[in-house]
């Protein structure tokens, strides 16, 4: 057991908490408040700094980031402005899918991906996101193409993206009857529509509608009927670079509040040498050293193939409601300032609390986790 970082670890650690601190952090609220997309030279840097390629293969310039690694970067990057990181996750995703692509597919959105036009990933349905492997939307096969009708729904980076990597019924009932498919944006019949959310501005949720969508057969990435498989194996790594950045803006918080309050006077004295001030900052550290433990040993059995689908639940739902509960006590620690919108703790929490939901609800990750613990009694699955 070893719990220390390895020298390159610590390289990528310290090199993208650099790069994060000088070149986002100073535009975390402007995204936000403006409604603004990102600019070309702004995008360009997350590309030159290589953050769209860390697990790419390697003809397209990958890094052969592990998962440890990448977890590293997106709680850097969560550190600095927790938006950017749906960017990166993203670009990782591209790297798992990869192998399944048509060649062709590959040679062409895969540069394009890394160097910086966005993809979305779309398995939610109005119906319910939490239910993913029973989807209504559906793909019929005509002739050399498939044919796409139905809704998604508070799928990021709608309006912005230039693909949909999206899942759709192709069989029987259940999560053995869906496939995933490849969709350009500006192909006919698909059609955006934004919505507002509380937080995660820069993302942009919204609907895409399929009226008759028309792709090549090609466009199926993997087997038919195998999509749930797909989306469950990125799902399943992801549920903790979603904790992990939320973690990285509760730290960030932390650290500011910590600043702020030894030298603020309370009654006389630092509010540090209150305890009862001092004891909520070593809780809120605990808990966030706890959630991210969790987090990076599940990473580390991805690395290693093991299975970490429990580990992984753990990690998803404690990572982010520790995160929220640091976000939420630093605010009140702050007093009527952590209330104000000059500083950016309320906007971390708006971020992050959307995290609650995406990837899953806590419900549904206890389900997991007992599961584990009490077998196929609790869920016959
Ligand atoms: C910021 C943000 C970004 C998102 N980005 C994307 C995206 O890019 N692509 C995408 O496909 N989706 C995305 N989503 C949607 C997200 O995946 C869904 O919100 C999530 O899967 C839950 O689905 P739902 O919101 O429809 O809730 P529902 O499935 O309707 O569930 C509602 C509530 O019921 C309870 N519940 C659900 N299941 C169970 C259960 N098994 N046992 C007990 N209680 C249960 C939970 O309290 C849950 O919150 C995003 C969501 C947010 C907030």
């Amino acid at each position: 057991m070893n719990f220390s970082l390895t020298d390159n670890q610590i390289m990528i650690r310290d090199s993208v908490r650099d790069f994060a601190e000088k070149e986002l952090l100073p535009h975390y609220k402007h995204w936000d408040r403006s409604g603004d997309w990102l600019t070309k030279d702004y995008m360009q840097k997350i590309v030159d700094m290589g953050l769209l390629r860390l697990r790419l293969p390697e003809k397209f310039g990958g890094q052969g980031y592990s998962f440890v690694d990448c977890g590293i970067v997106c709680e850097e990057i969560g550190r600095a402005d927790h938006q950017i990181r749906y960017i990166v996750s993203n670009a990782i995703h591209i790297g798992e899918m990869a192998h399944a692509m048509h060649p062709d597919l590959q040679d062409e959105w895969i540069p394009r991906i890394a160097n910086g036009e966005m993809m979305s990933l779309a398995f939610t349905e109005p119906r319910g996101g939490a239910d993913a492997g029973n989807i209504v939307t559906k793909a019929v096969r005509d002739g050399d193409d498939w044919v796409l009708n139905g809704e998604k729904t508070s799928i990021t980076f709608t309006g912005v993206s230039k693909v949909v990597f999206v899942s759709a019924r192709t069989g029987g009932p259940g999560p053995r009857g869906l496939s995933f498919f490849l969709v350009p944006t500006d192909t006919p019949g698909l059609k955006m529509v934004n919505f507002e959310r509380m937080g995660q501005k820069l993302d942009r949720g919204g609907s895409f509608f399929f009226d008759n969508v028309r792709i090549p057969a090609r466009n199926m990435i993997g087997k038919e009927n195998e999509g749930f498989i797909w989306a469950m194996t990125i799902i399943g790594y992801n549920r903790n670079f979603v904790p992990l950045a939320c973690i990285g803006a509760a730290q960030k918080s932390l650290e500011e509040t910590t600043e702020y309050l030894k030298q603020r006077k309370i009654m006389g004295k630092s509010a540090t040498q209150w305890q009862g001030v001092a004891q909520e900052l070593a809780i809120c550290a605990t808990q966030l050293e706890s959630a991210r433990m969790l987090c990076y040993k599940a990473l580390s059995l991805k690395d290693m193939d093991m299975r970490h689908d429990a580990e992984s639940s753990m990690a998803k739902w404690w990572g982010v409601k520790v995160a929220n509960d640091t976000l939420a006590t630093c605010m009140r620690l702050n007093g009527h300032y952590g209330w104000a919108k000059d500083l950016p703790h309320e906007q971390r929490l708006r971020d992050c609390l959307g995290m609650e939901s995406a990837d899953g609800p806590r419900e549904v990750h206890l389900g997991i986790i007992a599961r584990d613990i009490v077998g196929k009694q609790f869920a016959p699955f």
